[in-house]
């Protein structure tokens, strides 16, 4: 099935409804986005020569555009490549260049930062609300092209903590199963509702699109085409029933934010990508209310692994409340969850591991990446690369990402447990510093940790050693919780 037509099918029988906000306005109805994406799909198929499978890529920041470009991808059979517009010209020409794609739609003033970096694949480069833009709507639309749940429908780079950045392949399947997750999961979505794109479209908030165009909501971009505290609050009070995705950092921001709006409009805030700390949870729950769920996922599952519902947040009378919102919730229905040792065995409850997952919503693989495809996914099950457990209850909490341990004397060290060691033997502003001697004591400390947790069945434990530079990425590393929020902080500006 073709994502395309929930798009096309809502044109059809809801023409009149409003699908897309620019700030506080309705700027487009449902027939008429049907309309152009239907346009859009027939000139890249008949003027521009694209074959059903091949990419077209996006690298925009968010508009209201995205959504006709999406579906008139999908319209014509091809696959969508949205790139982060906040990625180096450089990093957007490998995407470019790796993807295949012959087409991209860029921002205004992305284009000249691509330019130079623009592979001799890629035929256009068009920007997006240009005289050049508005003609690819010229054409006569065309019936949505038929497509298999297993055809590509998205193809989302992630920069993951190694190497260049890899493109998981997102299927019509997958994102269908994604966006029945959101909406039956996290966030049942009623028409009319307003989806607020202040995140990224081309990463969380743009996963969340298709539901909304399903269930005739509203995709609604702030002017400014990002996340500005003051200017949400703004388009919290213009849009009554308003969802929107964010991390943890916007929603600190938000909690910290002097402009005031009327909670009652918020409908849902889930908030995902990274941790959240128990204590920034509780500050936004008293400023606005119960109105949070949260999502864990990563492109390779987007959006859904686990889901900590509004009820379950909302729910503060319930004895373990605090710890559930610590944790990342319980596992969606479309898939399974398994915590596992370096061998991919199975632990038992409440033992630390990597977080394994299978199931409908996971990728089939990344594009023309064989050898890290088999790695992810060996055994059949989604390598997560981040490291958590589950309680008797089936919550899951994430400790760390995986890929950042450190091996030292046969060990595994979470850098999360060196920092942790280093705090709890005095400043943790001067864990940076490395105390002389303290270093490999907290080291030792936080081997014996990990040794014990997760590399219980060693037989033979070996005397923990830590070098200075190791110590130094581990402390580094640890901070990941935090530099993970300083990116997504960047991400934002
Ligand atoms: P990405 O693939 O760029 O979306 O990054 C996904 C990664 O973000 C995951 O593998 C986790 O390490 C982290 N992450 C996502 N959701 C959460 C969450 N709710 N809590 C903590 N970390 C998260």
């Amino acid at each position: 099935m073709n994502l395309a037509l929930w798009l096309h099918r809502a044109g059809l029988s809801h023409g009149d409804r409003p699908a897309l906000g620019l700030g506080a306005r309705v700027i487009r109805r449902y027939g008429e986005v049907a309309g152009r994406a239907a346009k859009l799909a027939a000139t890249l198929q008949q003027k521009f020569g694209l074959q059903p499978g091949e990419r077209v890529a996006i690298a925009a920041k968010n508009c209201t555009d995205y959504v006709e470009l999406m579906f008139g991808i999908w319209h014509a059979g091809l696959a969508a490549v949205p790139a982060n517009a906040k990625l180096h010209g450089r990093e957007l020409g490998y995407i470019l260049q790796h993807s295949g794609a012959r087409i991209c739609f860029a921002s205004d003033g992305l284009d000249a930062e691509i330019a130079p970096h623009a592979p001799s694949t890629l035929e256009r480069l068009i920007v997006i609300g240009s005289r050049d833009y508005e003609a690819l709507f010229a054409a006569e639309p065309i019936a949505p092209w038929p497509r298999d749940g297993n055809d590509l429908a998205w193809l989302f780079y992630t920069s993951g903590t190694t190497g260049r950045p890899k493109g998981a392949m997102l299927t019509h399947r997958v994102l269908a199963a994604a966006s029945f997750a959101y909406a039956s999961e996290v966030n049942p979505i009623a028409p009319g509702s307003p989806l607020l794109h202040a995140a990224p479209m081309s990463h969380g908030s743009g996963l969340y699109m298709m539901a909304h165009v399903a269930r005739l909501g509203v995709n609604v971009v702030p002017e400014s085409s990002g996340f500005e505290a003051d200017e949400v609050m703004q388009l919290i009070d213009a849009w009554p029933g308003t969802s929107m995705f964010a991390a943890p950092t916007m929603v600190k921001r938000l909690v910290k934010c002097d402009a005031q709006c009327d909670p009652d409009h918020i409908k849902t805030i889930v908030w995902g990508g990274a941790p959240m700390y128990v204590a920034d949870a509780r500050a936004a729950i008293d400023r606005f209310g119960p109105r949070f769920a949260q999502i864990y996922g990563q492109g390779e599952s987007p959006m859904t692994i686990t889901t900590l519902s509004k009820q379950e947040i909302a729910d503060r009378d319930h004895p373990r409340w605090a710890e559930r919102l610590g944790s990342a919730g319980r596992p969606f229905g479309c898939l399974e969850v398994t915590i596992a040792d370096g061998d991919d065995r199975a632990l038992p409850t409440g033992e630390t591991g990597e977080i394994l997952c299978r199931g409908d919503v996971v990728m089939p693989g990344y594009w023309n990446n064989p050898e890290a495809s088999a790695a992810a996914l060996r055994g059949g099950w989604l390598h997560t690369g981040d490291v958590g457990a589950f309680d008797a209850e089936g919550y899951l909490t994430l400790k760390d990402r995986s890929k950042d341990v450190i091996i030292s004397g046969g060990s595994n060290i979470y850098p999360r447990e060196v920092y942790l060691a280093a705090r709890g033997r005095g400043n943790p502003a001067r864990a940076h510093k490395r105390p002389r001697g303290l270093g490999d004591r907290a080291a030792r400390s936080a081997m014996g940790r990990g040794r014990r947790r997760l590399c219980g069945r060693r037989r033979r434990p070996r005397r923990a050693r830590c070098a200075v530079p190791q110590w130094h990425r581990a402390v580094q590393a640890a901070e990941g919780l935090r530099v993970r929020e300083c990116a997504a902080e960047e991400q934002l500006r």
